[in-house]
């Protein structure tokens, strides 16, 4: 039904790669909903790839929402803000999405201060060359929302030598349940193309494509009724891990990142469609990285829905307005079913990756029972990087370190397509991150 919308068009994909249910119906439609404050927001210092950020504020100082509070700990690293007025009523370990405690300034809201953003003052970003750009970005504390959290002037800064003749922005939401992204193109199209734009007048790319699935035409809708000519929006099959900037790419631009490269060897920037509206905010309306939209859904949420949400909200609060958790519920995963992480506690914070909140009533790839081999080789059909995961998985399980290099471990990049075909039930993927693990303390001994 949803490819009905583009029967008249060719819908390109990447090969390999698998098919799970989608299950967005409970949110595709739903609005986005700004979630109410409450009483304490905790931001952790890492909640980007790269060093930690390094607190500017002290135990109870008044901070402003929208008030920098954390500068970068060095290049790949970025800013933080105060999602809310309030005071700093601590700088030490809180419990991370991670499991651990780990570093975080915590804050105490005012219940009386209206918690309206200020507007900070940013440059004309026509007058900016690539680095200031960039720049602008690390202090917007921008980082990619997709869940990777890469910082993103890193990505948009072109090392000397290198162009960029494309720009992709990645609107895909591969992942089943959640549909901020869709929602956030349908409700902000104008901030999306624009910050394409931002994006493409920078770099000095002289076209863009945002690469949609199509079981999301009404985004598809709302972009092509805005973009320019020289801004494709393109609707592409419906496929997991297409939202991976790879496959991404070779969807879109036929084109290979060769094996230990990036986008940028194909004169190629990648961009999440949440990371590209958060740009016009900045360079716009001068509002840094302090809230996000995150879909909660699953069969144990009683009223599942897409949420505009401060940076530090408890999980809880989410749940709480939500409905409350059902008592089937036996699992909770911070992102999407495949590539998020379990959590145990309501006490995590939301932060910059964190795209959904899902509450499952049955245990998803873990902890169910595994069988042998059968030599099926549905997995090396499913991997999307070509890889061999049986062969990695087993070689990590007999501690064969050595002999991972020469399967490509590294071009692993997680998705769980293996562990989710596999009829064994055999858990592909978290071998495959034992083996990297293992392969790195190696490298470190070396
Ligand atoms: S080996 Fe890695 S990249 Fe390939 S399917 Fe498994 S998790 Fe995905
Ligand atoms: S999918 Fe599972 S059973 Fe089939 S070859 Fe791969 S590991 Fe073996």
């Amino acid at each position: 039904m949803a490819n009905a919308a583009f029967q008249n068009e060719e819908l390109n994909t990447f090969k390999h790669g698998v098919h799970p249910l989608e299950n967005k119906g409970a949110t595709s439609f739903r609005a986005i909903e700004r979630v109410p404050f409450v009483k304490e927001y905790v931001m952790p210092l890492s909640q980007h790839i790269g060093a930690p950020s390094v607190p500017i504020v002290s135990t109870g100082q008044e901070v402003l929402r929208g008030e920098r509070i954390a500068d970068p700990g060095g290049f790949v690293s970025t800013t933080l803000h105060s999602p809310v007025t309030g005071r700093v009523t601590s700088l030490g370990p809180r419990l991370h999405a991670n499991g651990k405690m780990m570093p975080a300034i915590t804050i105490e809201a005012d219940p009386y201060a209206s918690q309206r953003a200020q507007p900070q003052e940013r440059p004309d970003p026509a007058k900016l060359d690539n680095r200031a750009f960039a720049k602008q970005l690390q202090d917007a504390g921008l980082v990619g929302l997709g869940g990777a959290a890469f910082p993103s002037h890193v990505k948009v800064q072109i090392p000397e030598g290198k162009k960029i003749e494309y720009v992709v922005i990645n609107g895909v939401e591969c992942e089943p349940y959640l549909t901020c992204d869709d929602r956030l193109m349908v409700e902000r199209p104008e901030a999306v193309i624009r910050g394409t734009r931002l994006l493409m007048d920078n770099t000095g790319a002289r076209k863009a494509f945002i690469g949609i699935e199509a079981n999301k035409p009404d985004a598809v809708e709302a972009l092509r009724a805005l973009a320019p000519g020289e801004i494709v929006i393109s609707p592409l099959q419906v496929k997991y891990p297409q939202g991976a900037e790879k496959m991404l790419i070779k969807a879109l631009l036929g084109l290979e990142v060769p094996s230990g490269g990036l986008p940028l060897d194909l004169d190629v920037l990648t961009n999440n469609v949440g990371t590209t509206a958060a740009i016009a905010d900045w360079f716009d309306l001068g509002i840094p990285l302090i809230e996000r939209v995150v879909t909660v859904t699953g069969p144990g949420i009683p009223h599942p829905r897409n949420l505009l949400v401060p940076l530090g909200t408890p999980l809880s609060a989410l749940i709480e307005y939500c409905g409350g958790l059902r008592k089937e519920t036996k699992q909770l995963i911070m992102g999407g079913p495949m590539m998020g992480m379990t959590q145990k506690s309501l006490d995590v914070p939301v932060m910059k990756g964190t795209s959904g909140l899902l509450a499952l009533t049955r245990v998803f790839q873990v902890d169910i029972q595994e069988y042998p081999c059968i030599k099926c080789g549905r997995c090396l059909e499913s991997c999307p990087m070509f890889l061999n995961p049986t062969r990695l998985a087993h070689l990590a399980k007999m501690k064969v370190v050595d002999k991972l290099a020469d399967y490509n471990l590294m071009d692993c990049f997680e998705c769980a397509s293996c562990s989710y075909t596999c009829p064994s039930n055999i858990p592909l993927v978290q071998w495959i991150r034992i083996g990297k693990v293992m392969a790195r303390e190696a490298q470190n001994k070396k």
